[in-house]
């Protein structure tokens, strides 16, 4: 299971304390559903979420007339599978064979994107594509070199300009190398500043609408990028986003790095969006397809 190393700090804070509760208490009685309550959101699992998924296993409990606390665990698991699923669909979404597939990141400073991208060219460079990057965060100092930093690592050439240049204009240079070069996949990296969020998102939709104009399909996928260590924060970044910038699926990032990855449920069940991929270390192959049933495994295998 792909997961399993990359979830080990939230198995140790979640998964354990549920068996610690189930062991301890025995029994499912109201004491039970209020601890259990509290290992929940203390995962990061989100006290809306948490709420439908309690009176969800009352429910079950109630109908399959299940009395100790063990035989709760399996259906815990299917109820977490079964939030995490919804309409799902974690593949992304690739133009056809011989046409050039764009996916433009977004999200604000620090949570991976950079990484995300350099890791992802590396995916598909491996899958036999030919992949092109452009530098679209124009803004932070160093943007550009750390991206260009993966270009070497992962030997895929980077379309910049100068730091402080128009980003859209960026992106028009690297739509029309793109073209040139008939590559198959062009990965977008933008600005993440968060002060002055308007302006961002003018930025987006300028940067969306360029890319549009010379290739109508795209962009392909809009992925905000999420650093799952920052748990809520995570799901209102999520919501800002996810309103105003046309956003069609999610990266979790760092989710090693946290014992929260309850928020990958929360995320999922709060907002209308598929979590597509993970971030699970700092590494070229530490990025993976989320697959919900493989995710939930991970935590209770
Ligand atoms: P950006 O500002 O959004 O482009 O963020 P960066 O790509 O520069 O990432 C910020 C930091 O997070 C860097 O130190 C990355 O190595 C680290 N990082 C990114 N993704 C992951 C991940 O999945 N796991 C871990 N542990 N660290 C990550």
């Amino acid at each position: 299971n792909v997961f399993k190393e990359g979830l080990s700090k939230t198995r140790t804070a979640f998964v354990e304390k549920v068996e610690e509760l189930i062991t301890r208490r025995k029994k499912i009685d109201e004491e039970f559903y209020e601890e259990l309550e509290e290992i929940l959101i203390g995962a990061d699992v989100g006290v809306n979420t948490v709420m439908t998924l309690i009176d969800d296993l009352r429910a079950e409990v109630k109908k399959r007339k299940i009395e100790q606390a063990a035989d709760l665990q399996p259906i815990l698991s299917e109820k977490l599978i079964g939030l995490l699923k919804g309409d799902d669909h974690a593949e992304l979404r690739m133009a056809p064979e011989g046409q050039i597939t764009v996916i433009l990141f977004v999200g604000v400073n620090g949570v991976g994107k950079t990484t995300t991208i350099g890791k992802l060219a590396h995916k598909f460079k491996s899958e036999g594509k030919k992949v092109l990057m452009a530098a679209g965060d124009t803004f932070r100092a160093g943007a550009i070199e750390q991206l260009e930093v993966w270009g070497q690592r992962v030997g895929v050439d980077v379309i910049k300009q100068s730091s402080g240049s128009d980003p859209a204009a960026v992106m028009f240079d690297a739509v029309q190398a793109a073209k040139q070069r008939k590559v198959d996949v062009l990965l977008c990296d933008t600005a993440g500043r968060l002060q002055n969020k308007t302006n961002l998102m003018e930025e987006l939709n300028k940067i969306f609408r360029v890319i549009q104009r010379e290739l109508p399909e795209a962009p392909h996928e809009v992925l905000l990028v999420l650093d799952a260590t920052t748990g809520q924060n995570a799901l209102s970044q999520a919501k800002l986003f996810g309103e105003k910038s046309a956003v069609t699926g999610l990266v979790l990032t760092k989710l090693d790095g946290t014992a929260k990855g309850g928020i990958v449920i929360a995320i999922r069940n709060e907002m209308n969006l598929s979590v597509k991929l993970v971030g699970l270390g700092e590494k070229m192959g530490d990025l993976q397809q989320f697959d919900s049933e493989q995710f939930v495994h991970a935590l209770f295998a």
